[in-house]
């Protein structure tokens, strides 16, 4: 495995224009020529299928739900970034560029964050003409509030309901493509396994998840949407269906897997309250716009929260970075939540919790502007928690919910198997080692809408492709062997229902890969996963057929690539002997417990090669040159 980032040269601010020019183009008659694979359709892969289809090029989109419409993206609350600079704060392209370089730890790479920054002003205007209901101030211009990590308000949002709304801005341009006959939907299929012949990949074998069927269906690129891996953890934030099987595949046929461990905690989801559950729910990190973080200032004190006088709180967040106050970066105020837990300060039944305060907003602003804002996000904690955040502070805890890892791709989002493009989340682009807050979506849609339709381009017009149809013996194999797999997950037949191996994986994931992690914990870690895995393929219970509806087997085989996917998570974490953003190893810290860099040796991309079931994975590294920010030690005070 060779990586090569094909980052263009040239000026920092010249090289996406200067790369657009330099990349080959189809003619549009030609356009039609081409089939083209998109494997998601969450707001990177509904926008890519929607954007490649306008084009010409002949679209197939497979997803595992029953609509396109209900991909995880549906559930982003707060908002999406852009460098519009409406409330003429100062923000710039610039400074977008520059707060994402510094939130991630310096850990991305410089020309693909800068063009994210760009094209992130085409996203807004690309989703108003679509019709997306983004909040509107007194006026009726653009509003825009506030997330972690930057001090402008570049936030455009609807609501608490941004991702449904953008979703939907997608799903129509996807449909109307659909109407068109450029793009034949796929629904309900779970891609298995990835074809590649002469090194190019020219296809994918899917299961039908209503029949249980095996499909094969060829193409000339193929483009992977699927989303991030959280769920390793088993409670995470991410919709139940999330998964890493789509890039794991991927990674087991030749795709380079980078950063695995990098993997975002949340500071502000409702915590976990008992042994039963299975998701975790966010509240937004917009609420930190107005709610304030606090504890009591005594350990041990079980004091109802409006019994605390102010004398005996600590507004944490706010004391120990003034200039940021409660609006840290999720990975910087996860880690303050934990230590004043750690102390014995946090709050409610199970002291894992910190309170997220709105009576001061409440009072400045009234009630109505709060519920204005935030109202759905009140209505939910309310319906989940049984106590009203009008009356009583919320209480949060951090939880999983982001992957910064994914598949490594170069400039042109391309993985290290040509023709496999990776988009939105799945790919490990843009965010190093920490995201910001409203960078997300911003990233799918760049991808999307913005991106892979000029490289997609590059690569098909300058490639030879010979044709190929799936009885090639490529997709014979892939076929069987997805076969011989749900064969296998139904035969075992043992005692241990699939819940309960996912369980016990999250477990040790978090508790030795989480928020902060050691070299004894993980090597523990590591061992226990190897046991479970192994234990899973001789006891685990798969009841029901492979010839219907089975959500028990859907389920099984997600497991399976997780117990071997969380080891690699944890090689990743033991192999970089540095803290950066999320990546907090307890044996690298400042004298204030902050993440300690160590840019001598670990300023890289970490991307892993496959060498065989149970064989160690190669490192291959690509060194980031930073040549127009300065590396600092991260300060948000
Ligand atoms: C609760 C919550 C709130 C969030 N709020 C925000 C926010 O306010 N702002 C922000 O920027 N980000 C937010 N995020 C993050 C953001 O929502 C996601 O990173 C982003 O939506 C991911 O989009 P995606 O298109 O990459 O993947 P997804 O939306 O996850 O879509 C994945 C698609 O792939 C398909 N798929 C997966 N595996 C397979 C397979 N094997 N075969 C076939 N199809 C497959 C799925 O069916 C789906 O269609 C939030 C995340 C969560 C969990």
């Amino acid at each position: 495995m060779r990586l090569d980032a094909k980052i263009p040269g040239g000026p920092l601010t010249e090289k996406w224009d200067r790369h657009r020019f330099e990349l080959k183009l189809v003619n549009p008659a030609n356009k039609r020529n081409f089939d083209v694979i998109v494997v998601g359709t969450g707001l990177a892969g509904g926008s890519a299928s929607a954007s490649l289809a306008e084009l010409g090029y002949n679209v197939k989109t497979f997803c595992i739900q029953d609509s396109p419409r209900r991909a995880h993206s549906i559930a982003a609350q707060g908002g999406i970034n852009a460098a519009k600079n409406y409330k003429n704060e100062g923000d710039s392209i610039w400074r977008l560029f520059y707060d994402t370089i510094k939130g991630g730890d310096f850990r991305a790479r410089e020309a693909n964050v800068y063009r994210l920054a760009q094209v992130s002003n085409n996203i807004i205007d690309q989703c108003v003409s679509q019709g997306v209901p983004f909040a509107r101030d007194y006026g009726g211009l653009l509003a825009n509030r506030s997330f972690g990590g930057a001090q402008v308000s570049r936030t455009f949002y609807a609501r608490g309901q941004t991702g449904q709304q953008l979703l939907l801005g997608a799903y129509s341009a996807l449909m109307r493509q659909v109407a068109d006959g450029q793009v034949t939907i796929f629904p309900r299929r779970e891609m298995l396994d990835i074809v590649v012949i002469n090194g190019q990949a020219r296809g994918i074998v899917v299961r039908n998840l209503i029949t249980g069927e095996i499909e094969t269906h060829p193409a000339h690129a193929v483009v992977l949407s699927t989303g991030g891996y959280a769920n390793t953890f088993f409670l995470s934030t991410n919709a139940m269906g999330c998964n890493v099987s789509a890039i794991f595949k991927a990674y087991k046929k030749g795709a380079g897997f980078s950063n695995p461990c990098f993997t975002q905690i949340h500071p502000t989801c409702i915590p976990v309250h008992g042994t039963y559950q299975s998701k975790l729910t966010l509240m937004s990190e917009s609420l930190r716009n107005d709610g304030r973080v606090w504890v009591p200032k005594n350990p041990g004190d079980k004091r109802s929260p409006r019994q605390i006088p102010e004398s005996e709180r600590d507004y944490y967040l706010e004391r120990k970075y003034p200039s940021f106050g409660n609006l840290v970066p999720r990975d910087v105020a996860s880690r303050s939540s934990k230590h004043q837990c750690d102390q014995g300060k946090g709050v409610g039944n199970t002291g894992l919790a910190v309170y997220l305060d709105f009576a001061d907003a409440i009072k400045r602003d009234g009630k109505s502007v709060i519920e204005q804002k935030y109202g759905n996000l009140f209505e939910m904690y309310e319906k989940i928690t049984a106590e009203d955040p009008y009356e009583t502070p919320m209480m949060t805890y951090p939880a999983v919910h982001y992957t910064m890892g994914g598949l490594y791709v170069d400039y042109n989002l391309m993985s290290t198997i040509d023709g496999l493009f990776v988009l939105g989340e799945a790919n490990f682009s843009d965010h190093g080692a920490n995201r910001l807050g409203a960078s997300a979506l911003m990233q799918g849609l760049a991808d999307g809408y913005f991106i892979i339709p000029y490289t997609i381009g590059g690569y098909l017009a300058g490639t030879p492709l010979p044709e190929i149809n799936t009885s090639r013996q490529a997709f014979l194999d892939a076929a069987q062997t997805a076969k011989d797999r749900t064969t296998k997950l139904l035969s075992i037949n043992g005692n241990r229902t699939v819940d309960y191996y996912h369980r016990k994986l999250g477990l040790i994931m978090w508790d030795y890969c989480g928020m902060t992690r050691n070299d004894h914990g993980l090597m523990m870690a590591r061992k226990m996963i190897q046991e479970l895995r192994e234990e899973f393929w001789e006891n685990v219970i798969v009841p029901g057929a492979n010839e219907e509806f089975n959500q028990s087997l859907e389920r099984a085989g997600r497991v399976a690539d997780f117990l071997e996917f969380g080891e690699l998570m944890i090689i990743d974490a033991l192999a970089r002997k540095e803290s950066c953003g999320c990546h907090f190893n307890e044996a690298y810290q400042t004298e204030e417990n902050e993440a300690k860099r160590d840019d001598d040796n670990f300023k890289y991309v970490a991307t892993w090669e496959f060498k065989g079931y149970e064989k160690e994975p190669v490192l291959h590294k690509e060194h980031l040159a930073f040549e127009n920010v300065e590396l600092t030690q991260r300060s948000y005070k």
